[in-house]
């Protein structure tokens, strides 16, 4: 069982120390006993100390640095909103294929943004804008939000921000199960928990440091008792040897524990893995022994954002990956709505 995130070592920028938030998190870090050390941009923060290259990346992974966002530009977030609130960026999560040690590059420690009414001032604007169509925000695409929240309760609070709003919407995804301080967070049926979930061979050899499917299956029966409308996340859907028979399982899984009521307002997506080139590379510097398959000559080429192209798998497997899962929707959760398949 994963215990609940605790940093090895906190940075905290100086500017955060203007924000309630951010001396709040001071404190609280010196009563846990925490190393916290000061530094004026995360930009300086280089050389995690270790033997190799692992351990210091694992050192990184699990380091957090308490500061200011400054860009209060928001991305755009589709397939599943319009756009990606930012209240974090990492996670101490060691999935092997995750993207993030693509955009992150040389920076995987964890960013927590302590200005977090000056970010709601922005989603406000946002929603001002394409008003009176409601605005959809995402607030898991640059980090597992739920796994560090439990320290910072920044997403308790935006869920209670856009629950009081008229045109607001929440969704995130989390591979987490540490939801406990979430359940009585007033979200008025405006925010969408989504649980990442997938074959039991997946989690076990992809994706260490994070909570197994059963924890995640009851953190989703909680958030479902709470009255939040709830998700599942297949991702990344992998072609593995009996895997047929492993998805067939978790829809088991699932279907046996999750309330009847649950399953009636909820939301199915569906992700195949996919890798760059320059995505590999890096995978294979983290984690060099993988079993994940990143052969380029078993894979179709496909265009991606920015031009950089990525590796999907070919049209009948992906024709398989389709009429499969969703034939076990169909069986397990005939009122559950694919929001997508890609
Ligand atoms: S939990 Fe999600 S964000 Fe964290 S390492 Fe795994 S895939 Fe990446």
């Amino acid at each position: 069982m994963v215990k609940p995130f605790v940093p090895e070592l906190v940075y905290i920028e100086p500017r955060a120390l203007e924000y309630p938030l951010g001396r709040k998190l001071k404190k609280k870090f010196t009563d846990m006993g925490i190393e916290i050390r000061e530094t004026t941009s995360h930009n300086q923060i280089r050389n995690f100390p270790g033997e190799n290259h692992f351990q210091r990346y694992r050192l990184a992974k699990s380091t957090l640095v308490v500061g200011v966002r400054k860009t209060l530009h928001f991305d755009t977030s589709k397939p599943s909103a319009e756009y990606a609130i930012p209240l974090a960026t990492g996670c101490m999560g060691l999935c092997h294929y995750c993207y993030l040690q693509t955009t992150m590059g040389s920076k995987p420690y964890i960013r927590t943004y302590v200005n977090v009414d000056e970010i709601f001032d922005a989603a406000e604007k946002y929603m001002k804008e394409r008003a009176p169509e409601p605005t959809r925000f995402e607030a898991s695409c640059t980090s597992d939000i739920v796994g560090i929240d439990h320290l910072t309760h920044t997403l308790k609070r935006t869920i209670e921000y856009i629950g009081a709003s008229n045109l607001g919407q929440l969704r995130f995804v989390t591979k987490f199960a540490h939801v406990d301080h979430l359940l009585d967070a007033k979200h008025n049926g405006r925010t969408r928990f989504r649980f990442s979930v997938n074959a039991d061979y997946v989690i076990k050899f992809f994706e260490p440091g994070t909570s197994r499917l059963n924890e995640r299956i009851e953190a989703a029966r909680k958030v479902a008792e709470a009255g939040y409308p709830l998700g599942f996340i297949v991702a990344p859907i992998y072609l593995h040897e009996g895997w047929k028979n492993g998805y067939r399982e978790m829809f088991e899984k699932l279907e046996a524990e999750l309330p009847d009521y649950a399953k009636k307002d909820l939301t199915f997506e569906f992700i195949q893995h996919r890798f760059t080139k320059p995505a590999k590379k890096v995978i294979l510097q983290n984690y060099p022994m993988t079993k994940l398959e990143l052969d380029e000559e078993k894979r179709k080429w496909k265009w991606g954002r920015y031009g950089i192209g990525k590796y999907v798998y070919k049209d009948e497997e992906q024709v398989e990956i389709r009429e499969t899962l969703s034939g076990y929707l169909k069986r397990f959760f005939p009122e559950a709505k694919l929001e997508y398949f890609t």
